[in-house]
């Protein structure tokens, strides 16, 4: 079995930010020569998170920001981090920090409405998103 580690770049532009990077995943994987296997889409930060959901329609990205938006309120009596972005955390937390995504001859195995988000809960700021890909 054949390990890559890759590394993407990302400049989110709003506090809360989906950021479809689907493409970029896809072109990492193509240019490991790695055709069987997965990838582990993973995010070393502690106030934002990596989700798959639809990607066709912009709605669906912006509707799901405004339910954690809903779910997490910004500020709370109850919060103690001192640094203020509690919801941010929160947010984290909830959906995750990666995703684990199948390889079968050498393309991303997504359903036709799926699509890997960078999702940005504490931006604007420049980010990274680790990608181990694995496999033959
Ligand atoms: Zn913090």
């Amino acid at each position: 079995m054949k390990i890559v580690q890759k590394e993407l770049h990302i400049s989110s532009k709003n506090r809360d930010q989906m950021i479809d990077i689907t493409s970029q995943v896809g072109s990492a994987v193509s240019k490991s020569g790695i055709s069987d296997g997965d990838v582990i889409v993973y995010c070393p930060h502690t106030t934002a998170a990596i989700t798959i959901n639809e990607n066709a329609d912009p709605s669906v990205p912006h509707d799901i920001l405004l339910t954690l938006s809903e779910l997490v309120p910004p500020h709370r009596a109850g919060y103690r981090h001192y640094e203020g972005n509690s919801d941010a955390h929160a947010k984290s937390s909830i959906l995750g920090c990666s995703e684990q995504v199948l390889l079968k001859g050498g393309k991303l195995v997504l359903g036709t409405w799926q699509g890997i988000f960078f999702c940005e809960f504490d931006g604007p700021r420049s980010r990274r998103v680790v990608l181990q890909i694995r496999g033959e």
